[in-house]
């Protein structure tokens, strides 16, 4: 991709709207922009890096077992007056009349669509059990949204719903997403903590909570230092790890996800009952299961960066190479970036090459703030001796390579 082909709109200095660390970068970098307080237009890069974190959580979600489906956005109010839930979410969730007079709302999440489907698809154990995702726009009215895609009043959420005959197919089912969560973060470059948390407004026994620890968090989670457990941060709470005894130290963090074994909860109050092999009607058993997709982004920066810019980890990088040629004016340099443009675009290397009529400094530290992995420098030096630069965001060194071992160096590089 040729940068005057795309849309970058950079910022020298973050606007004052932005308040943590992430919010700052991701607006600088040219990634996101506000439409209204806690909505947002994802621009190019910033898409990209989204559509990567979707990747990731769709290959993993479908090895651990679940099919992808994608539910509405509008529902009938009349399902969450059934649930109960209409009252206890109270004013997050968005509702309207429309013109028929039809009473109805924006999906804040969705267990009770899912449960009225499967009731109506499934009446035997025979056709249990069931795990269903998908990767959706979800709306809440919060009171103070904030830190940019932290908290927005319309975010992407991943979320996952089982549906088995008994407590042993939850349990398998819950410890198979959880597996999957554990890689999802890993490979998006967090750290994360599992926390045992209150299941509140989705009710149900167990449930976990996926913590990173930012700068700008929105909860405190307790650390062990020594076997790296964390617990929930409630006033009275221990100061020693219940586990190994090592001190406790309070971390503030970002809450990515946050899974449920919800029992009967919705299955009961909707109706959502099958036969058992005994002949005996019973209630589905559930559990749900969310990432904060949208919120993914803003946790990966907050974890990956540095006083120039955004580090992306290898998987969520919007592209994993930027070309520089620092003087567009030079043929024979604009001849080389051409072409090793289009010999990694051809290996399958996504590639970015800053065509701008700018001075090397603006490049560098647009560069440095966009945070892709490898930069590759033509400058002066190539028109004397015929050598490249490369270097890796986040590291200090810099190597010069030849034009035709480029490519070689790169894939090193890229799969370390
Ligand atoms: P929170 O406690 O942060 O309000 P929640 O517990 O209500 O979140 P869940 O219903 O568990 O959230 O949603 C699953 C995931 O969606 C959360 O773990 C979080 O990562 C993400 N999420 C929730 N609310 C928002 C929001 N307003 N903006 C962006 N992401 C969100
Ligand atoms: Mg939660």
């Amino acid at each position: 991709m040729y940068w005057s082909k795309t849309f970058i709109p950079t910022l020298k200095d973050a606007p004052q709207e932005a308040e943590s660390e992430s919010h700052k970068l991701l607006l600088r970098a040219g990634m996101i922009r506000m439409l209204m307080a806690g909505v947002y237009s994802y621009l190019p890069l910033g898409y990209r890096a989204l559509m990567n974190i979707q990747d990731i959580i769709r290959q993993e979600m479908q090895a651990s077992g679940a099919a992808e489906v994608l539910l509405p956005a509008l529902q009938p109010l009349e399902l969450w007056q059934r649930s109960g839930r209409d009252k206890d979410i109270g004013e997050v969730m968005i509702r309207f009349t429309d013109r028929k007079g039809r009473k109805i709302c924006l999906g804040p999440t969705h267990e009770e669509v899912i449960t009225d489907l499967v009731r109506q698809q499934v009446s035997s154990y025979k056709q249990l059990p069931v795990v269903l995702y998908q990767i959706q726009t979800k709306f809440r009215d919060e009171l103070r949204p904030r830190f940019g895609l932290v908290r927005g009043c319309e975010f992407i959420m991943k979320d996952a719903y089982s549906f088995d005959r008994d407590e042993q197919g939850l349990d398998k089912n819950y410890q198979l997403i959880f597996a999957a969560y554990e890689r999802i973060f890993k490979r998006c470059g967090l750290g994360v903590l599992s926390v045992e948390a209150d299941s509140g407004v989705m009710g149900g026994s167990v449930s976990h909570e996926f913590m990173v620890p930012a700068q700008e968090g929105e909860d405190n989670v307790l650390f062990c230092a020594v076997c790296h457990k964390g617990f929930p941060a409630k006033e009275n709470a221990a100061l020693n790890c219940s586990k190994c005894k090592g001190k406790l130290e309070k971390v503030s963090t970002l809450e990515v996800g946050h899974i449920f074994k919800l029992g009967t909860k919705y299955s009961s109050v909707l109706g959502a009952n099958f036969v058992d092999a005994q002949g005996k009607m019973q209630p589905i058993i559930m559990g749900c299961y969310g990432i904060g997709v949208s919120r993914l982004i803003s946790a990966v920066v907050e974890q990956n960066h540095d006083a120039n810019g955004i580090i992306w980890p290898m998987e969520v990088a919007p592209y994993k190479v930027i070309i520089l040629p620092l003087d567009i004016t030079e043929p024979k340099i604009m001849e080389q970036a051409n072409n090793l443009h289009a010999r990694l675009e051809g290996a399958g290397v996504t590639v970015l090459l800053d065509d701008r009529d700018e001075r090397a400094g603006v490049k560098f530290k647009d560069a440095d703030l966009l945070g892709i992995n490898l930069q590759l420098v033509i400058g002066k030096q190539f028109l004397k001796d015929g050598t490249l630069e490369l270097k890796e965001r986040g590291k200090e060194e810099k190597n010069a390579v030849t034009a035709e071992g480029v490519l070689e160096k790169i894939r090193a590089a890229l799969h370390g």
